[in-house]
Order: C-alpha cells, then sequence, then structure tokens
C-alpha cells in the first residue's frame, strides 16, 4: 500500500525494504548475538519482543526498526496511541543514543511498549558499537 498518509508521508506498510538485506555474515558478533538468541527463543526462555537482534532480518534491532514489520499498532510498538499513527524511531550511532517521536504530532509516545522498543534498539545499538570499536567497549 502507497497511498498518501495524513501526515503527508508515503508510508510502505509491511513491504519489504531494500535495507532489508542480511548483515550478520559480515559481522560475527551479531551472527552469535542472533543464534544465541533464536536458541533460547525456541527454548522458552525469551520473549520475541525481548531480544536485541531480528528474527526476520537477521540484523541487530536498531538496524531494522524503522522496517514497517516492526511497526505493530495492536501491542503499541512504534506507535502513538494519541494519533492512531506510526512513531519514526532515530539511531544516533555516534553518540549511542536511540529517540522515537510519532511521525504524526511529533511528541514522544510515552507507552510502555515503545519505552522497551527504545530500550532494546539502545542494548543492540551498544552492543552492534562495542563490536565495532573493541577498544572503546574495553575501556
Ligand atoms: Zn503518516
Ligand atoms: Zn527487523
Ligand atoms: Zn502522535
Amino acid at each position: 500500500m502507497t497511498e498518501k498518509c495524513r501526515c503527508g508521508d508515503h508510508h510502505a506498510w509491511a513491504a519489504p525494504s531494500p535495507h532489508d538485506r542480511p548483515a550478520a555474515a559480515r559481522q560475527p558478533l551479531l551472527a552469535t548475538t542472533l543464534a544465541r538468541e533464536d536458541r533460547v527463543e525456541d527454548d522458552g526462555g525469551l520473549d520475541p519482543t525481548d531480544r536485541v537482534t531480528c528474527r526476520t532480518h537477521r540484523r541487530w534491532l536498531h538496524d531494522c526498526v524503522a522496517s514497517p514489520v516492526h511497526t505493530n499498532p495492536a501491542i503499541g510498538y512504534r506507535w502513538c496511541r494519541r494519533c492512531d499513527h506510526q512513531a519514526l524511531v532515530a539511531v544516533d550511532e555516534l553518540a549511542g543514543e536511540v529517540t522515537i517521536h510519532c511521525g504524526l504530532c511529533g511528541e514522544i509516545p510515552h507507552s510502555r511498549a515503545n519505552r522497551e522498543l527504545v530500550e532494546l534498539c539502545r542494548r543492540s545499538l551498544a552492543l552492534a558499537r562495542a563490536a565495532r570499536f573493541p577498544e572503546t567497549a574495553a575501556a
């Protein structure tokens, strides 16, 4: 669906994105974290919503959280209840900061689901950064 939304944007609802390519092969820590979370999840020890890696995209969560697949109005993930509109997650890879705001009203949607999603993105970003700059992680 590409009909224009009332925020003026065209959202690709659940359409695959060219950014959704698997990245695991190039990143050993991502590959091992993915494998561990897959295993623990299959053993019932981890909820899909507690993962820092994405089973669908085989990437760090912060890396594919912008995909429509990660918008879930039913649970409230990446969603502004007030506007009934999707929220956008902004990832600052340099600062290691993750923020979320509604694409329509621009406010931060303070639901528990959104807070948890941002928290998971911060953790996945921290892991990805640690893998990329091992010397800063050790300090
Ligand atoms: Zn919109
Ligand atoms: Zn994903
Ligand atoms: Zn809103």
